[in-house]
């Protein structure tokens, strides 16, 4: 089978057994696509490549941790799992526990999840509860929930998340042959995923697999930027849904991953998200969705620092960077179509349209 599903493919790093039933969606052996025009744009010495895990079978990185959480689940004889989410760990956690055959509610701050996340959750059939309240509200009360009922949490705080989503890691490596990207550049959350990414990393360059490990670089938005102000926030802010979170649960871990590697936190404006995501969508056409864009962002806002002037290639002649654009662009279309053009509409005859579009009938003829 072309992908059997990250478990499978890196069994051998994963907390299973022979008598582990796995449940899979073949999520992960994401693309990884050159960049040339971004690498151009933002800083000649770059040498960028997107990990596109928009391409995941429920659009986002979020399956590679919840293919774990979910078999775990089974295995550990749980019936039900619960989430918090800001609506792409809802989609993943419906997803898989409707494959499992178990039951899946998840906790949504209303009004601020995308609706393409929202709907995925709902097909899927799991029960959606909606509180008045923000993500870091939902999380505590999952937990407190979890705690006192037979239900399995997974949200990135279970430990088999983080095991799934290091896969990420791994592929990098693979596709680079042993050798890690120079920096790798991501958006940072509930800093889950930074975290793994990190052991991945690590991990791959203890068993051998690999020789090197980069430098990382997370980026939050800044109304939603709890580890580069260094305090919690109340009332989290930003177009950036999926980062729009006040208190990371895996703060510490972010921050490690961070000063072991050398590495940054930083954060970027909604204004800079939106244009890396125009510019990703218009230059290299790549949908993703707009918390994913702040990996580009953070590159280009180091740029313009000089942060890269003085920085030398492990390998090659080009600082290589992998971005990873963690979900799909179609998960969000409200703030696509926010953020681009309007159609026009136009009488239907040929020279209505030719003006339209910007021909003069001259030209087309
Ligand atoms: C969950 C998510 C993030 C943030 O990841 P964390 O592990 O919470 O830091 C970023 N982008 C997208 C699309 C996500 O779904």
């Amino acid at each position: 089978m072309r992908n059997p599903g990250l478990i499978e493919r890196y069994r051998e790093f994963m907390p299973v057994s022979d008598k582990t039933c796995i449940v899979s969606l073949c999520e992960g052996s994401t693309p990884m696509v050159p960049a040339y025009k971004l690498s151009a744009a933002i800083h000649p010495r770059l040498e960028i490549w997107l990990k596109y895990e928009g391409l995941n079978p429920t659009g986002s990185f979020k399956d590679r941790g919840m293919t774990m959480a979910i078999t775990k689940a089974v295995e550990d004889g749980f019936k039900a799992v619960m989430c918090a989410s800001t609506g792409n760990t809802s989609a993943s956690a419906a997803a898989y526990a409707a494959r499992a055959g178990i039951r899946c509610a998840v906790l949504i701050p209303e009004g601020k999840i995308a609706m393409g996340k929202l709907s995925q959750a709902m097909i899927h059939g799991a029960k959606v509860v909606q509180i008045r309240g923000n993500f870091d509200d939902a999380l505590k009360l999952v937990r407190d929930v979890c705690e006192r009922h037979p239900i399995a949490l997974v949200n990135s705080v279970n430990p088999y998340r983080i095991e799934g989503q290091k896969s990420g890691a791994f592929e990098i490596l693979d596709d680079f042959e042993g050798e890690a990207p120079d920096f790798q550049s991501m958006p940072v959350g509930n800093a889950g995923n930074i975290t793994a990414y990190w052991k991945g990393y690590k991990e791959y360059l203890a068993a051998g697999r690999s020789r090197s490990l980069p430098i990382m670089l997370g980026f939050q938005a800044a109304g939603s930027a709890p580890i580069v102000l260094g305090h919690a926030i109340d009332n989290p802010q930003t177009f950036a849904t999926a980062i729009r979170i006040g208190n990371p649960a895996s703060w510490k871990q972010a921050e490690a991953a961070r000063d072991e590697s050398g590495g940054v936190i930083g954060m970027v404006t909604d204004h800079q998200i939106k244009e890396a995501y125009k510019l990703l969508a218009a230059t290299e056409g790549i949908f993703c969705e707009p918390a994913s864009a702040a990996s580009v962002a953070g590159l280009q806002k180091l740029s313009d620092n000089g942060y890269f002037n003085d920085k030398t290639p492990r390998v090659g002649s080009k600082l290589r960077v992998v971005c990873i654009l963690t979900g799909h662009g179609l998960k969000d279309p409200d703030n696509a179509i926010k953020a681009a053009e309007a159609p026009m509409t136009v009488d239907a005859e040929e020279g209505a349209i030719l003006d339209a579009i910007g021909l003069c009938e001259t030209v087309a003829v």
